[in-house]
């Protein structure tokens, strides 16, 4: 048969996204460090409340999620009028990219950002432009020289995965200053509680006229498989993409999930601490084991091994003992893993491991 009908523009370009792998065929002591989440598990009391929310689930959950952007302004000090939330910060970024670029309009991204930009710019039928780094980090200048006329949105990963680094404060004022007024500057911060001193661009999403800042409850709160994350911007920018939002699209169970972990501020800074001890102690002993790796503002690490097979073969020993980390091969680093940094147990998992896999080398 004949397929007379086509998709929209863009639809077919798209190459599916590939999320970390979880499972090992034979193994039940699979480790898990290919999705950068949380060791400790979910926040405790996000599953208080999910239970008690259960019983509620015949009611419709509310369509302005008062509630979380309250309670969201509250801990983070911004303004809830001002704040959207989606299934995921994903879904923030497909608001931002569906509502500002169409067929003809150009979306900067950097070499190493976010693997699902691609897949948003497609989405909206918009061509992507994508621009070195210098060293593994944000190269300012590169993004500042690929704006054109067509230019409608930038996509900056901060800190950026799979690198884990973090523009210096000073670079990102430059970029925000240097991009002109009708671009969309989209700062995905989704390691923000990580990165010591950072607030995500939350000062500019505040104060500028063109800058989204959006936040995710995947990371630091645990809730991956829950699907929550929030951005915050100028009130004109929240509105259009508020009229793109599906009136329901976070559930009653999500909605009750995420404000009472974003209540949790002690939790928040118990995982910073465990992580910024783990990450310390892995990053100091792949340097002893001679594999290369930037200051981490996340809770992942790049670990760069001598070359493509090099990183192959600690990729097999790793998986010889059931741990799973995620071939930065996809995002443009071949002779990379980028590793999540576990609790103290299995942090000392992975260094023995490594260090056996060395010896025997
Ligand atoms: C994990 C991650 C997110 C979070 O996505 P969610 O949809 O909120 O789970 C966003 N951006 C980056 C760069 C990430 O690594």
């Amino acid at each position: 048969m004949t397929q007379l009908i086509t998709p929209q523009p863009g639809i077919m370009d798209i190459t599916l996204y590939q999320g970390g792998k979880s499972a090992i065929a034979g193994r039940t002591d699979v480790l898990k460090l290919s999705s950068n989440e949380n060791p400790l598990g979910p926040v405790p009391a996000a599953i208080e409340a999910v239970a008690a929310a259960a019983a509620d689930m015949h009611r419709y959950p509310s369509t302005d999620h008062a509630g979380l952007r309250t309670a969201i302004g509250e801990v983070w000090g911004v303004d809830p009028a001002r704040v959207i939330c989606g299934v995921g910060s994903d879904e923030v970024l497909q608001f931002v990219t569906q509502a500002f670029a169409g067929p003809g309009d150009e979306i900067i991204h950097t070499a190493h950002g976010f693997s699902l930009y691609p897949v948003l710019i497609n989405m909206a039928g918009a061509t992507a432009v994508c621009v070195p780094e210098r060293e593994r980090v944000v190269d300012v200048d590169a993004i500042l020289g690929a704006v054109t006329d067509a230019t409608r949105i930038v996509l900056l990963t901060n800190p950026g995965n799979p690198t884990g680094t973090i523009l210096p404060d000073a670079d990102l004022e430059r970029l925000v200053d240097g991009l002109p007024e009708r671009i969309v500057l989209v700062i995905d911060a989704a390691y923000t509680e990580y990165a010591a001193g950072y607030d995500g661009g939350a000062r500019f999403a505040e104060t500028r006229p063109n800058v989204l800042m959006t936040r995710t409850f995947s990371k630091i709160y645990g809730l991956g498989g829950l699907r929550i994350g929030w951005g915050y911007g100028p009130q004109w920018m929240i509105d259009v993409m508020t009229r793109i939002r599906q009136p329901f699209n976070l559930s009653t169970v999500q909605l009750a999930a995420a404000e009472a972990a974003v209540r949790d501020t002690a939790w928040v800074e118990d995982c910073v601490a465990l992580n910024e001890a783990q990450r310390g102690r892995l990053i100091g002993a792949l340097g002893q084991l001679g594999v290369a790796v930037d200051p981490s503002q996340t809770n992942f690490v790049l670990a760069r091994f001598a070359d493509g097979a090099e990183a192959q073969s600690a990729e097999a020993a790793l998986l010889d003992e059931g741990i799973l980390v995620r071939a930065a091969g996809g995002y443009g680093f071949p002779e990379a893993l980028r590793i999540t940094v576990g609790d103290a147990a299995q942090t000392g998992r992975v260094i023995d491991t490594l260090t056996e896999w060395r010896a025997r080398a």
